[in-house]
Formats: structure tokens, sequence, C-alpha cells
């Protein structure tokens, strides 16, 4: 099949990549290299100029294996949606380049890139804002199928689309029915629908349940983890509550103000986070258990957090990092393997064996 042999193409064309964070030796199937995104700055009612860029995204390096899920974490602004967006192709990288199954998402055109379209997806934070209003959930879920031509009969798309509805825990005699007229449970399932119409084999999560009821949020999440079962899926799970990412995820990269400062197995970043970003954003997840949490440190960031536009020189962090020395502010710390698998950049934390 041409696809087959253009993905071959790619995947030999890879170079090797030792300054990737590996996924855990495990076959990648994303490989993000040097990714950055920098939203110009523009000025002036009649001719219009750059100012500045906003760095949203600065440069971000990680692979994610098969069947893995790498949960992004980060204060809201730090870059962890624009990265989302950005290594799918959604936004025009500005450098850097992200390889999906081997296509080369930068580069892509015609073909090649609706292979891409077909096999990477994404599932949107709002599912109101992201389903259009005055379709039918018919029509919504089976979109992907007219786009992509996996169904061209119209009445075997209906059954197709009924089947996803099941598939995701939809009546499918709703089939009829309007976004407005669902739970907002029940629209993200309709989105999540959607995303696995055309069969991807790669979802980008942004921040899935931070619009949903604490009450519908684990239920949205176990079925993530039940179509990751059956289908084989790799996710990119993007959030800010740290303890739901421990529940779902593999690995978890932390990213500030653009780049990504930390990465490890879940188990080994929430148990022994180096970072102090890293630390200090733990100390702030409540734990279930009064006698633990009482005789926890919580640690309080001082200052804001700085304007991507112009990030500190040296360590970003060095503004507000509780231990930060005179040299951090000028150097830019190394991205470095303190123990297997585990990648922290930070001057103050030394690797504790030999790669
Ligand atoms: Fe803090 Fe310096 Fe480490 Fe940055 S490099 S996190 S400023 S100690």
């Amino acid at each position: 099949m041409k696809d087959d042999k253009i993905r071959d193409m790619n995947l030999k064309a890879l170079a090797p990549m030792s300054d990737i964070t590996p996924s855990n030796g495990h076959e990648p199937l994303v490989r993000v290299i040097d990714l950055k995104k920098h939203f110009p700055i523009r000025k002036g009612l009649i001719i219009r100029h750059t100012t500045g860029h906003v760095r949203a995204v600065d440069g971000i390096n990680f692979e994610i294996a098969r069947g893995e899920t790498l949960g992004m974490v980060g204060e809201s602004g730090c870059g962890k949606s624009t990265a989302g967006r950005t290594l799918l192709g959604l936004y025009p990288a500005t450098g850097g380049e992200t390889h999906i199954a081997g296509y080369h998402v930068q580069e892509a055109t015609g073909d090649e890139w609706m292979a891409i379209r077909r096999q990477a997806q994404m599932i949107f934070q709002d599912p109101f804002s992201s389903l259009n209003p005055r379709w039918t959930v018919n029509a919504i879920i089976g979109e992907p199928l007219r786009v992509h031509r996996i169904i061209e009969d119209e009445a075997a798309r209906t059954e197709r689309v009924k089947e996803l509805m099941a598939l995701v825990g939809l009546d499918p005699r709703f089939i009829n029915r309007f976004p407005h007229e669902f739970s907002g449970g029940q629209r993200q399932r309709v989105g999540i629908a959607r995303a696995l119409a055309s069969e991807p084999i790669f979802l980008v999560c942004d921040e899935p349940i931070s619009a949903l009821d604490v009450s519908i949020q684990a239920q949205v999440i176990n079925l993530l983890e039940d179509l990751q079962r059956q289908l084989g899926l790799t996710y990119l799970f993007i959030a800010h509550d740290l303890s739901m990412v421990r529940h779902i995820c593999d690995r978890v990269a932390v990213m500030y103000l653009g780049i990504i400062v930390e990465m490890a197995d879940k188990d080994d970043l929430y148990e022994k986070p180096q970072h102090p970003y890293t630390q200090a954003l733990l100390s702030a997840v409540p734990v279930p258990d009064p006698k633990v949490a009482r005789h926890r440190k919580r640690i309080v960031l001082e200052g804001d957090v700085p304007s991507p536009i112009n990030p500190p020189s040296g360590c970003r962090f060095h503004t507000r990092c509780p231990i930060a020395q005179p040299h951090c502010a000028t150097h830019v710390p190394e991205w470095r393997e303190i123990t297997p698998g585990h990648w922290v950049a930070c001057h103050e934390v030394e690797p504790k064996f030999r790669p």
C-alpha cells in the first residue's frame, strides 16, 4: 500500500535521536524533536508590525511508545495545550519536528497529511464549543467517516455511528439529537466517539475532564482507559490535575514556561520529584490521609509566572526557585538523566548513575 511505503521511507529517514527522552525502551510511536511554537505580537491598525513573540513552546523533546500514556502537566499558560496542537500539526511549528508513526508531520502534504489526520486525533477540553451546535450527533460523529472516505454509503455510515456511540457508552437511539440535548459528560463522549471514528492510533487528550463535573470526571477517565485497552491507543494526556494524571499515565512530563523541566515514570516522579518546580506542584496536591497531610510541607512559590514574551535568562525557573544559586541566572541547566528513565533540567540535581 502507498501509505505503508511512505511510512517505511519516513521511518528510515529518522536520524538517531540521542537527545530525546526515550520512551522506556519500547518502540516509539511519537517523536517530538526540539519543537517550538512562537506567536508573533502584532501592533498597528493599518500597518501591522511584529513587536515580539510569545514563546509558548520553546524546544521540547520526547518520545511516546505504542500503547503508552504520557502525561503533560504544568500551570495554566505553561504551553502544554499549544504543545499538543503543534505536535499534531494543527498549529504550524516555528521550529523542530514531530514524527507520528513515521510520518513527518511538519513536512506532510496531500495523502500523507490526510493519513496523519486520520491516525492522530485530538479530544478537546470543552466538549460544547468543540461540537457544531447545528449538527446532529449522527452528522458530527459521521463527518470523519465521510471526510476520510472510510464509509461512503450513508446508511452504512449511520450504522457505524451507532456502533461508535455504543462504544463510548451513549444510547444509539439519541443519534438524531443535537449537542445541547446532552449533559457535559455525554457531550465529551460524543467528542471521543468523533475522535475514534477515523480509527486513530494516537490521541492528544487536552484537559478532557477539566470542564466536567467532578462526579463525571472518573467516568470519562475510566472510558479512556477501557478504550486504550480495547483499541491499543497511545495517549498524550494534558492536564493540571496531578492526582488524575498519576492515575491514568505511565510517564509524566512537567512543563514550565514553554519547556519540559522534568520527566519520569509516574511513580518515580510522584515519590521522588527532583526539580524544585515539580516538588512545589506536588506539595499542593491534596492527600486523602489527614495524618500524612498534617506532616506534609507545602512549598509556596514566590512571585508570578514570568512572561513567555521575555523568559528569564539561564534557568527559566530561577526567579521563583527556593534554592536558586547565582549561576542559575546565567547558565541554562542541562537536560540530564539522573536515574534510569528520570530526566531533570536543574544545576542542583546530580545524576545518581552512569548511563
Ligand atoms: Fe532552581 Fe537553579 Fe535548579 Fe533552576 S537550575 S531549578 S534555579 S536550582
